[in-house]
């Protein structure tokens, strides 16, 4: 199994370059055959990864990240191919049909998830922490994370990643984090989000074909992350025992 981290150099805030070492560690630990690779803005994208990270970052990187993805032709060859997508906030919206920055309020993305990114209309930025229950079907705990981000996503169709708690994930108005499908996990949630919910790593590996990681043996649970996980939810009066489907 290869991770790949896509551009850490451009879309790596609030930790999220860490997610691909997470996947990769994970699986290491399960004695899994993995290994990492970070891309940096200008390697040429290998073409045997099986999990592509992409995290967040500011408006200029971002767009040069959309660019280089865009040269590249990767999101071409992904349709014949079994990968699986992580994709955080700017990763996400670059992925989308179209996103804003501080220069534009229309910028092309590269049409991989349907979603468009719009200027917030009173401009106010969307900063704090997010909970999130995700999708049933996903049989994940409550997902936490933290988001920082000036454009409010809109879903044009397909499954958002949850349903937002606390916080505000995709916009305002809709109370829904992220997108998914069989190959792509989009959310805003930095962190990075991988290390706060090591389930949502566990599932991302043991979605890769062929399917015989579902076996998964459980890890020992990390006292630190769960102490964490306690914490933020207990400032919002919910509590690590409402868990949706934990194995
Ligand atoms: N630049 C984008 C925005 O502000 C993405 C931010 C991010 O990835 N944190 O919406």
């Amino acid at each position: 199994m290869k991770v790949v981290q896509l551009f850490p150099d451009l879309l790596g805030t609030y930790g999220d370059s860490g997610n691909g070492e997470i996947l990769f560690r994970r699986a290491r630990a399960r004695g899994v055959g993995a290994s990492y690779q970070r891309v940096f803005y200008g390697d040429p994208i290998p073409r045997d990864g099986d999990i592509f990270v992409l995290g967040g970052g500011e408006d200029g990187p971002m767009q040069l990240a959309r660019d280089a993805l865009h040269r590249d032709g990767f999101l071409g060859d992904l349709s014949s191919t079994n990968h699986q997508i992580l994709a955080i906030c700017a990763g996400l919206q670059i992925l989308g049909e179209r996103f804003v920055t501080s220069k534009s309020p229309s910028s092309p993305g590269l049409g991989v998830i349907p979603i468009v990114t719009e200027r917030i209309e009173n401009h106010k930025r969307i900063v704090g922490e997010v909970v999130v229950e995700a999708d049933s079907a996903l049989e994940l705990p409550i997902l936490t994370g933290y988001e920082n981000h000036g454009g409010e996503s809109r879903l044009l169709e397909g499954v958002p990643l949850g349903r937002v708690i606390s916080g505000v994930g995709n916009s305002y108005s809709s109370k829904i984090d992220g997108f998914f499908n069989d190959r792509i996990i989009g959310t805003y949630m930095h962190g990075p989000v991988l290390a706060r919910n090591p389930l949502l790593a566990d599932l991302i590996i043991c979605r890769l074909e062929p399917k015989g990681l579902n076996s998964f043996s459980p890890l020992e649970v990390d006292r630190e992350v769960e102490q964490l996980r306690e914490n933020i939810l207990s400032q919002r009066g919910m509590s690590l025992s409402r868990r949706i489907g934990l194995r």
